[in-house]
C-alpha cells in the first residue's frame, strides 16, 4: 500500500526525493516537500479566510446554522492534525536552505515585476523572497555551525526563520497554481472569463503581499516606498471586479443544496427562519412554535 501511495505521488510530480533535515521533527517533508507544504498552507489559509468571512457576516457569521463556525473549527483543528503544520514549516525551511541557488540568475535573485496589477507579480516576488530567506538562513546556520557541534542547538534559535521560509515556500506554490489556473480556464472554452480571473488573481496576490509585508520588508524583498502601490492596486482591482461579481459567483459558487446553509439562500431571512428548531412554547406558554 505504501509503495502504491508513493508511486502515485511520484506520478503526480509531488514527490521529488528531497532529503529531510537530519533532525527532522516530522516525517512529512521527507516524503514530499510540496505535498506537506500544501497541507500546512491549505488548512491555515482556509481557517484565516473563513475567519474573515465570519467577520464580514457579523452576527450571522457566528450562527451554527450558517456553518462558518464549524468550517473554521475544522480547519483550525487541522493545523496540528494530519501532520503538525508548524513542524512541517520548520522542516521545510531547514530542508530548503540546503538547496543551491537556482542557476542562471546572478545573485540568485530575479528582478521583481514592476506592475503590481500583473497576476504574475506576486508569484515572481515570492520566488525572489524565498531565495533571499533561504540565503539568509543558510548563512546564519553556517555561522553557528563553526562553534556549535550539536545540530539541535544550532537550529534552535533559527527555527522562526526556518518556519517563515517554509511558509513562504507553501505560499509560493499556491500563488503559482493560481496563475496556472488562468491558463486552464482559458483553454476550457471560457476565454471571456480570463480578464476577470486575471484581476481576481492579481487582487489575491496584492492582499497576500500586504499580509506578508513585515517579512517582505525585513528581507528587503519590498521597500517601504513600494507599499502605497499595493493599497492603490487593491482599490483599482476591486473597482475592476465589481461589475463582474455575478460572473464570478457563477464560476465559483456552489448550488444551494451543496451549501446547505441559510447564508447561501436567495431569501436569507426566510431560510434562517425555516432552520430554527427551538420550541418557543416551552419557555413562553401560549406562544405558537
Ligand atoms: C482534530 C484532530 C484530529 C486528530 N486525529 C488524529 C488521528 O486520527 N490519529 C492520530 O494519531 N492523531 C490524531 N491527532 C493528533 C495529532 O496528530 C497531534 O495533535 C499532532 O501531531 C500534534 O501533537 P501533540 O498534540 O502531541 O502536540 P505537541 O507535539 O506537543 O505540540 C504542541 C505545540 O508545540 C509545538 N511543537 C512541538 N514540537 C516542537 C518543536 N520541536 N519545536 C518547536 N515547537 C514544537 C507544536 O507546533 C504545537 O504548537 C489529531 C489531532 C487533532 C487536533
Amino acid at each position: 500500500m505504501r509503495r502504491i501511495v508513493i508511486a502515485g505521488l511520484v506520478a503526480a510530480g509531488l514527490m521529488v526525493g528531497h532529503a529531510a533535515p537530519a533532525t527532522a521533527f516530522a516525517p512529512w517533508t521527507g516524503v514530499s516537500r510540496p505535498l506537506s507544504a500544501y497541507k500546512a498552507h491549505a488548512v491555515r489559509t482556509a481557517a484565516r479566510i473563513i475567519a474573515v468571512c465570519q467577520r464580514h457576516c457579523g452576527y450571522s457569521g457566528h450562527l451554527d446554522a450558517n456553518r462558518l463556525a464549524g468550517y473554521f473549527g475544522f480547519h483550525h483543528a487541522f493545523d496540528p492534525a494530519g501532520g503538525d503544520s508548524q513542524l512541517i514549516f520548520y522542516d521545510l525551511g531547514r530542508s530548503l536552505c540546503a538547496d543551491p541557488d537556482p542557476p542562471g540568475e546572478p545573485g540568485g535573485l530575479p528582478a521583481a515585476l514592476p506592475d503590481v496589477l500583473d497576476p504574475n507579480w506576486w508569484p515572481q516576488l515570492l520566488r525572489t523572497h524565498e531565495q533571499r530567506l533561504a540565503g539568509n538562513l543558510r548563512r546564519a546556520y553556517e555561522a553557528r555551525a563553526a562553534d556549535t557541534p550539536d545540530d539541535f542547538a544550532r537550529w534552535n534559535p533559527l527555527l522562526d526563520a526556518a518556519g517563515e521560509l517554509g511558509e513562504v515556500y507553501g505560499a509560493r506554490l499556491a500563488a503559482e497554481d493560481v496563475t496556472g489556473v488562468l491558463e486552464v480556464r482559458a483553454c476550457a472554452g471560457e476565454p471571456g472569463l480570463r480578464p476577470v480571473l486575471e484581476a481576481l488573481a492579481a487582487l489575491g496576490g496584492l492582499t497576500a503581499a500586504r499580509h506578508w509585508s513585515g517579512s517582505l520588508l525585513a528581507a528587503r524583498s519590498l521597500q517601504p516606498h513600494d507599499l502605497p502601490a499595493l493599497a492603490e492596486g487593491v482599490d483599482r482591482l476591486c473597482d475592476r471586479l465589481l461589475p463582474h461579481l455575478p460572473q464570478l459567483e457563477e464560476a465559483f459558487g456552489y448550488p444551494q443544496d451543496v451549501v446547505g446553509s441559510p447564508l447561501g439562500a436567495a431569501d436569507y431571512t426566510g431560510a434562517l427562519d425555516a432552520s430554527l428548531t427551538w420550541n418557543r412554547a416551552a419557555t413562553h406558554p401560549g406562544a405558537t412554535t
